[in-house]
């Protein structure tokens, strides 16, 4: 009998390194892998292409109810092909708008649930531990010194980041505040969720430490 597919729940601060330790671990596993800030993103994207206001809660919701994701390799909503386009310093302010909206939050999570109907699942964010999948198998809070997370996040080939590392540690900083500290959601580490500091880890590193929390 092939074992039980799991539900490993990746929460963290921007740049801690959640992305490419989710699509490893994926990877590894053969689980489908779900970059839920990717949906946040591409919500707030398809809300400037339709010309909606990031601050209509309920336009935006509606977005959020009927947006055709594809989380693949390459992001696309609705068909157009965004993969590049979501990671700027524009979309991390408007994804973080989106992302306060309760009626967004609740499209999203819904969504977000459905993909365990699949099987195993590799899902990174800010509250899937806590409000997405609270009884999921494994949870991992994945963090990293503000330093060591603004340099990666400068050096990411797929994100444009603006300017110089200062401004970068600056901007990280700031987006981390306002989702620790909105009313709905916040990032929060679960009670039962195991921290690793990855400061000085490689990806390779991180994945096998979380392979050690893997028991199908
Ligand atoms: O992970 P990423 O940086 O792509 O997420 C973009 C934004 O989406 C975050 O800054 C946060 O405001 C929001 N987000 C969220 N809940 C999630 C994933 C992302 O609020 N589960």
């Amino acid at each position: 009998m092939s074992p039980r597919p799991l539900i490993i729940a990746i929460d963290g601060p921007s740049g801690a390194g959640k992305g490419t330790v989710a699509r490893t671990l994926a990877a590894r596993l053969g689980y489908t892998h779900v970059d839920t800030g990717a949906m946040y993103r591409a919500v707030a994207w398809m809300a400037g292409h339709k010309g909606v206001d990031l601050s209509d809660e309920d336009a935006v919701a509606v977005i959020a109810d009927a947006a055709a994701f594809e989380l693949g390799p390459e992001i696309r909503v609705d068909g157009h092909d965004i993969t590049k386009a979501i990671r700027t310093p524009e979309m991390d302010a408007a994804a973080g708008m989106v992302a306060r909206h309760p009626k967004v939050r609740q499209s999203l999570v819904r969504r977000q649930r459905a993909y365990a109907a699949q099987g195993g699942l590799v899902m990174e964010g800010r509250d899937i531990g806590t409000v997405v999948f609270p009884d999921a198998d494994v949870k991992v809070f994945l963090d990293a010194s503000a330093d060591e997370r603004a340099r990666r996040r400068a050096h990411d080939p797929a994100h444009t980041a603006s300017g110089q590392i200062e401004q970068v540690a600056t901007a990280l900083a700031e987006r981390d505040r306002q989702d620790s500290t909105r009313k709905t959601s916040p990032l929060a580490m679960a009670g039962d969720a195991v921290r690793i500091d990855t400061t000085g880890m490689s990806v390779d590193q991180v994945v096998e430490r979380v392979l050690t929390l893997v028991k199908p």
